[in-house]
């Protein structure tokens, strides 16, 4: 990602700012412009440079922990100042509020980007219907922001509220059931409720049906016009484009088009769009344009979050003690967790009585022991690294110190220190025996290593794909 483009959080947090501050403290000390960023650091403007040190001064870290909390990230804030003297030019301030851009969302009409329309309420008898492709309940207010999302989500927020503009082009990837398809549908309610645009939900499965019947029926041109002329479209699970070589010549030129016309274009995948093979240079590129982020698992505590919000929306009762059982058995993603969820539900409703921890933990004993929700193991790791890296087991667990066994075998040693619960003493017993000061020298090495060489981080991360996929079919 070359250009970082950060303006649409600057604007929000200048907005959350000020509802925070008074209007006169507001007035006087934000008249600040948002020039340029790089990934870390924001570039604004000032009047001058007496007024840059008051406001570094007063309210740099204050800015920056605001914009951390839209963005999840550390970005510093870098003030210059204006030369020429045109300082009417402040900053294109929004309306007043003092809610988060989340709460925002629920009360609609507190939105800067409602079309007049709807604001005026002639229209207000003519309440929209649901969109046809659209999940009802996958809107932001039901969506959890929690450790592993924050970021995405109010990415996804700032999207939908100026759908085309900062990112027109938006990737978001991640594992099964980690909230993608959600995200997604999300920008597409939120757009399809606030404004009169042409959203289209597609997955990329049926692109490519509809894409093939066109061409049967000697349709392309409505194809083409459905297609190129919407103002928001959305296609889910593009991994499935792999090898599908005319679909792909079919969406890049889709691509074009509607980037060409500043359109809102939403992607999902299930894997850095780096690691997607059998898909042409071409349209690898106009994927990665955009902004990619990737979401990951949740921790204990955003499964308990996510969970006691479904047993809320759902208007049912559930003991606390139940929803801690199931946060902590069940850790693989949000799809597994609601299976279980509903299954409790089901099983109270269908015997009439509440559900018991002790009703719980027995209704669910098979769903915990998969091995797909108990903890990775190291023999899975080391399976797949020695495959990928065209080792034998042995080799790779062996004592040979050769340059081609010792990094693979530094590289499972790193990997199983990331994603299982085991202690360096029992990785190192994995490992034929070794100490643990082995292990922690291995993962010394690596993190080294992924200091000088960015590249590797990506040979990691497919790793780690590679092995949580094995993993689920063991
Ligand atoms: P994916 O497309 O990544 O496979 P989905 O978007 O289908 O995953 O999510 C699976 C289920 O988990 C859906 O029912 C979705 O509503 C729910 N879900 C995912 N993330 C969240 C979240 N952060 N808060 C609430 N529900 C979530
Ligand atoms: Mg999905």
């Amino acid at each position: 990602m070359a250009d970082w483009n950060y303006e649409i959080f600057w604007k929000e947090t200048m907005n959350l700012v000020r509802g925070e501050l008074s209007d006169q403290e507001f007035s006087m000390w934000f008249k600040i412009d948002y020039l340029r960023a790089t990934e870390n650091e924001i570039f604004v403007m000032v009047p001058h440079q007496f007024y840059r040190d008051q406001v570094s001064n007063r309210y740099k870290k204050y800015i920056e922990s605001k914009l951390k909390e839209l963005t999840g990230k550390d970005l510093s804030i870098v003030f210059e100042i204006k030369h020429s003297e045109s300082s009417q030019n402040v900053q294109n301030l929004v309306p007043v509020s003092n809610k988060s851009i989340f709460q925002q969302s629920e009360s609609p009409e507190n939105s800067r980007n409602i079309p007049n329309f709807i604001k005026t309420g002639v229209y207000e008898e003519k309440k929209k219907g649901l969109h046809y492709q659209l999940n009802k309940d996958y809107t932001f207010d039901k969506y959890v922001i929690g450790d592993n999302n924050s970021f995405p989500a109010n990415a996804a927020l700032a999207i939908a509220r100026n759908p085309g503009t900062s990112y027109p082009v938006f990737l978001i990837y991640g594992g099964v059931g980690l909230g993608k398809t959600h995200l997604m549908q999300a920008i597409g309610n939120y757009i399809y409720e606030n404004s009169d645009s042409k959203v289209i939900y597609i997955t990329a499965e049926n692109f490519m049906n509809e894409f093939i019947q066109a061409l049967k029926d000697d349709k392309m041109s409505a194809f083409k016009n459905k297609y190129r002329y919407v103002d928001v479209l959305l296609i889910d699970d593009i991994h499935f484009f792999e090898n599908k070589w005319e679909t792909q010549e079919e969406l890049f030129h889709t691509f074009n088009t509607l980037y060409d016309a500043k359109k809102q274009i939403v992607f999902t995948c299930d894997r850095p769009v780096s690691d997607l093979k059998k898909i042409t240079d071409r349209l690898k590129s106009r994927f990665e344009r955009g902004l990619n982020v990737d979401l990951q698992p949740p921790n204990y505590e955003t499964r308990y979050a996510i969970l006691k919000k479904k047993v809320e929306t759902k208007n049912v009762t559930l003991q606390d003690e139940v929803i801690a059982l199931i946060s902590k058995n069940i850790s693989s993603n949000i799809r597994d967790l609601e299976a279980a969820l509903t299954k409790l539900i089901a099983y109270g409703e269908l015997v009439g009585k509440p559900v018991t921890l002790e009703i719980a933990r027995q209704q669910l004993k098979d769903v915990f022991a998969s091995p797909k929700q108990s903890n990775m193991s190291i023999e899975i790791i080391q399976r797949v690294v020695a495959e990928e890296n065209k080792l034998s087991l042995t080799d790779l667990k062996g004592p040979k110190r050769t340059k081609k066994i010792v990094f693979p075998r530094q590289l499972a040693m790193y990997i199983a220190r990331e994603i299982t619960e085991y202690s360096t003493t029992d990785i190192g017993d994995y490992f034929g025996g070794r100490d643990h000061t082995t292990v922690m020298h291995s993962c010394k090495a690596i993190e080294e290593r992924l200091q000088a060489d960015p590249r590797l981080d990506s040979i990691i991360e497919n790793l780690k794909r590679l092995i949580k996929e094995y993993n689920a079919k063991s």
